[in-house]
C-alpha cells in the first residue's frame, strides 16, 4: 500500500522506466457518439491548440445513431 496514516502517499519502491512509445494528449474523449464528437469539434474550433484523441470500443463512430437503424 502506498500511503500512511496521516494520508500523505509513499514513493513507490521502484521508479517505473518512462515508456517511449508512449503519446500525450490535452485531452481524452471517451467515445465517439454524438457526445463525443461534439466534444471533438468543439475542442477543434474553441480550444484551438489542445490535442485531443476518442478512444471508441467499437469499430465504427456513432454511437447509439450508428447502433439503431432509424428510417427518417
Ligand atoms: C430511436 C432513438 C431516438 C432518440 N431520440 C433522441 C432525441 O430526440 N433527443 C435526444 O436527446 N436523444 C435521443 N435519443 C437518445 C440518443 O441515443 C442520445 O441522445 C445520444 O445518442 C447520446 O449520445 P452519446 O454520444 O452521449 O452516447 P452514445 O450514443 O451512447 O455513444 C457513446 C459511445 O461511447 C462508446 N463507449 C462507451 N463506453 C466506452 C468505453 N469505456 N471505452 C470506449 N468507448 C466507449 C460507445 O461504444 C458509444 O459509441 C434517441 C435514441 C434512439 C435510439
Amino acid at each position: 500500500m502506498n500511503g500512511n496514516l496521516n494520508g500523505h502517499a509513499t514513493a513507490p519502491e521502484a521508479a517505473e522506466e518512462p515508456k517511449e512509445d508512449v503519446e500525450d494528449f490535452d485531452l481524452v474523449i471517451v467515445g465517439a457518439g454524438i457526445s463525443g464528437v461534439n466534444m471533438a469539434y468543439r475542442t477543434q474550433t474553441m480550444l484551438r491548440g489542445k490535442s485531443y484523441v476518442i478512444l471508441e470500443r467499437r469499430q465504427n463512430m456513432g454511437g447509439t445513431w450508428d447502433l439503431v437503424n432509424v428510417p427518417i
